[in-house]
């Protein structure tokens, strides 16, 4: 099996593992008691620990190790009972430690792996390599002053998750779909946001080319990409720069690049950096980590049921498409609020009322489901007034309309706009014989044997009875008195 873009990188095969750092939902940050609210006024969420002062000493945030145990154990990963934390030493202006908390040769997370779905609705599985917990840094603001550059230090500390892949991933289209679960995965587990413009998930992108079968080869290294797209883009035209190298004769050298969206190309940044130039040490104010295997299997009892499994379930037991069940589990809270209107009624009914005329109208107002007007109880019961007859389905959708605008009750609105239907057979029958008269000539040709004309009985009887006759009744009742010369 080979992975190439299409026409484009010819027989050579793309080779892309990616490094994601993930902001650590919690109130406070790794090593202090600092909040992390996001968006706060520059420098006002700061400790002496964060700022780096003498003689300060970092104590670790037990919730904070709690979110990446729950991240491993949801990523299927080995949860390692001992782990150690390691300065990562650079100077940086925003980094007042001039090292950085992190772990190295002893991550808490080990081995796991992610299942992802392809576009023609195959799977594959992704390894993960690790998981390891370590700060975020601060941020240089350079646009405040002409002349002077600021650091915000809100961010330093804050706890990150460093979830690292193994080089699995063949195509652009592989890492779109690597991303998109493991940011679905985090949100269900509730570790991590996944916002990716506020810089809550961001990823280094480590891209090689190789002809089939080959060995991997050196690879470059794409720096801080925040958003999916660019992810996938920044690979292509990346592969493409390597393609170019080695066709010419050239080695493409390891070195660390920047992805520009605006040219759609990667620039060189620096030579990439080996582990023997931060050295690395164990942190000698933090003892190792050892956990208690009686705490990582009470975290366990607390994970949710993630997408994969709800996926299998709603297919199971709401009967429908592997498809459909995959955009309904995408967001818990749609997930939630379909589980809602679906339970106890037609599975089916419920998915096309929930990813259609939701769907549509909640895109239209730019809405999400968890500020729907409409309730996913009131749709429920929308979906009773269809079953038992109340309605049909085309006056459910005016119906729908008034509820999403107003977030009356259907009930409220049916009465309120005499939308109940029509099952009274002689009301039906009168509409019939209107409609009859008053189109003598088609019926004449509907009796030649211009059968396709049934339709357009059926349409004018409907007009006739305002949308409310019971379609099945109008059928019934037209197939009679038409064939009934
Ligand atoms: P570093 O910490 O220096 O970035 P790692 O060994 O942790 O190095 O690897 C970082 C990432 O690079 C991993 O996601 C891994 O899958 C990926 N990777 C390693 N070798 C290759 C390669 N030849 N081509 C593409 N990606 C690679
Ligand atoms: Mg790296």
């Amino acid at each position: 099996m080979t992975y190439i873009i299409e026409g484009k990188t010819g027989s050579w095969e793309i080779v892309v593992g990616l490094e994601v750092h993930a902001q650590v939902i919690s109130d406070s940050k790794l090593f202090s008691g600092s909040p992390t609210t996001f968006g706060a006024e520059p420098n006002t969420q700061v400790s002496l620990i964060d700022a780096a002062f003498p003689g300060m000493l970092p104590v670790l945030n037990r919730a904070c190790v709690a979110q990446a145990i729950r991240t491993g154990l949801g990523l299927n990963a080995q949860i390692n009972l001992q782990s150690r934390f390691d300065r990562k030493n650079y100077f940086y202006a925003d980094l007042p430690q001039g090292y950085q908390i992190s772990q190295f040769e002893h991550p808490i997370v080990g081995k796991g792996c992610i299942t992802i779905e392809l576009a023609d609705g195959q799977t594959r599985e992704i390894g993960i390599t690790r998981l390891h917990l370590e700060q975020d840094a601060g941020k240089l603001l350079h646009d405040q002053d002409p002349s002077l550059s600021f650091v915000d230090l809100n961010r330093a500390g804050i706890a990150l998750m460093e979830i690292v892949s193994e080089p699995d991933i063949r195509s652009p289209e592989e890492a779109g779909a690597y991303l998109r679960k493991l940011r679905q995965i985090l949100r269900y587990l509730g570790t991590c946001d996944g916002n990716m413009e506020e810089g809550s998930l961001r990823a280094d992108v480590n891209v090689s080319v190789r002809k089939a079968g080959e060995a991997f080869r050196t690879r470059c290294e794409i720096k801080n990409v925040n958003s999916i797209r660019f992810v996938m883009q920044a690979i292509e035209a990346e592969a493409l720069r390597q393609v170019d190298v080695w066709e010419n004769g050239q080695t493409v050298e390891q070195e660390t690049r920047l992805f520009d969206p605006s040219r759609g190309e990667t620039r060189a940044m620096r030579s990439k950096e080996d582990a023997h130039d931060y050295r690395y040490f164990p942190d000698p104010d933090l003892l190792p980590l050892v956990l208690e295997r009686e705490w990582v299997d009470a975290l366990k009892a607390t994970l949710p049921e993630l997408p994969d499994a709800k996926r299998s379930r709603f297919q199971a037991e709401y009967g429908i498409t592997s498809y459909d069940a995959g955009v309904l589990v995408a967001e818990q809270a749609v997930a939630d609020y379909y589980e809602t209107v679906a339970r106890e009624r037609d599975g089916k009914l419920a998915t096309a009322w929930v990813t259609g005329d939701l769907f549509a109208a909640l895109n239209k107002t730019g809405s999400t489901i968890e500020d729907s007007p409409v309730k996913a109880e009131m749709l429920g019961r929308m979906l009773d007034l269809i079953t038992d007859g109340t309605i049909n389905g085309k006056i459910a959708k005016e119906v729908f309309e008034v509820m999403f605008e107003t977030g009356d009750s259907p009930d409220t609105i049916i009465e309120h706009k005499g939308l109940r239907q029509v099952t009274d057979t002689g009301v039906i029958e009168t509409a019939i014989t209107t409609v009859l008269e008053k189109h003598a000539d088609k019926v004449e040709e509907y009796r030649n044997g211009k059968e396709k004309l049934f339709g357009f009985f059926v349409g004018q009887v409907m007009k006739e009875t305002q949308g409310k006759a019971n379609p099945a009744l109008v059928n019934d009742a037209l197939k009679a008195r038409l064939n009934n010369s």
